[in-house]
């Protein structure tokens, strides 16, 4: 019987994982991925107070997970398929089996919205990508699709180990920070498409093609693109297929302030969470304030008087 089981391990989880192991609460987290979620594909961390200057997804993360062990925080490699929140004793059922635990914190994250155009299933592995984690660098026909901070960011970063990087934004201006703008503008080697829709990406084996509407006047346009590689950032969303009994919201889990969903000993924290602001600061935030949340439930259930 585990005091908390936490759903996600991404930084909304292990920020939750740290708090309440340091409250002596038998702590496990389940994870589909590679511990660290979305932050850990990214290939810097912008704005977080305490990062390194040069910070990497993977540097970031990885000193967060050493946290967690040194905590003594159980770390499965399981993906939840099933849950049951009702009554004093939670279940998680992975593939590996049924777990029983006082508290759940759901802290799953989103996926990335795809655009279904013809072509990016096909290619998705083998030339479209919707982050850059796997990225080893070359390939000389780079495109990002988006305007976002991270697709910006990524976009930055892409530019120093290929020849040219080209955005491909629908709307009329970047939506990125000035900070990533103006670096945009000065770097030599990447061009912005502004006003245009990625329609289609064509080729047998590998990508050969890319078609694009302009939003001005309709156009299409097919341009050549040999080899390239198709960076997609076109949002992201949300899956609580597994969490109906919950109150959503446009499939966000809807809380309160103290990360409590509505079912006793159910707490959500991070992007999956209904809010304004997603980012590393609020995720973590989240983390802590449901395990603090957690704990008081437990106490109050269950009079442990854990300290
Ligand atoms: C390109 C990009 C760049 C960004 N850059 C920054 C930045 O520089 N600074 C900043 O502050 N924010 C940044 N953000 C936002 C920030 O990364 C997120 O707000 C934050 O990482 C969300 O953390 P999370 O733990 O809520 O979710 P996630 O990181 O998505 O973690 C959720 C985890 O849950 C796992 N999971 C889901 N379902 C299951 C299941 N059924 N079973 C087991 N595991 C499951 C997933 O595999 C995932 O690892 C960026 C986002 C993007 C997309």
């Amino acid at each position: 019987m585990y005091d908390v089981m936490i759903i996600g391990g991404g930084v909304a989880g292990m920020s939750a994982s740290i708090y309440s192991a340091s409250r002596g609460l038998e702590t496990i987290i389940f994870e589909s991925g590679a511990l660290g979620g979305v932050i850990g594909r990214v290939s810097t961390v912008s704005h977080y107070a305490g990062i390194i200057s040069g910070e990497t997804g993977a540097s970031f993360v990885n000193r967060i997970v050493r946290q967690t062990e040194e905590l003594g925080v159980k770390l499965r490699r399981e993906t939840v398929s099933g849950v049951s929140l009702d009554g004093p004793v939670k279940k998680v059922i992975t593939s590996a089996g049924v777990y029983e635990g006082k508290t759940v914190i759901i802290a799953s994250g989103l996926i990335p919205r795809k655009l279904g155009v013809p072509g990016e299933e096909k290619f998705t592995g083998n030339g479209v990508y919707y982050d850059t984690g796997e990225y080893a660098g070359g390939g000389n026909n780079i495109f990002v699709v988006g305007g976002s901070d991270g697709a910006v960011k990524e976009a930055l970063f892409l530019s120093q180990s290929s020849k040219h990087v080209e955005i491909i934004h629908w709307e009329e201006k970047l939506g990125s920070i000035r900070e990533f703008t103006d670096k945009v503008a000065d770097r030599g080697n990447i061009s912005v498409r502004l006003n245009a829709r990625l329609l289609g990406i064509k080729g047998t084996d590998r990508i050969d093609a890319i078609v694009f509407r302009d939003e001005r006047d309709g156009r299409t346009e097919e341009i050549p693109a040999t080899d390239a590689r198709v960076f997609i950032f076109a949002g992201s969303i949300p899956d609580t297929s597994l969490y109906k009994p919950l109150v959503l919201k446009d499939g966000y889990i809807v809380t309160d302030e103290s990360m409590y969903s509505g079912i006793p000993g159910v707490f959500a924290a991070g992007d999956i969470r209904l809010k304004k602001i997603r980012q590393i600061a609020t995720a973590v935030s989240d983390g802590a304030v449901a395990s603090i949340s957690a704990k008081a439930y437990i106490d109050s259930m269950f009079k442990k008087g854990i300290n």
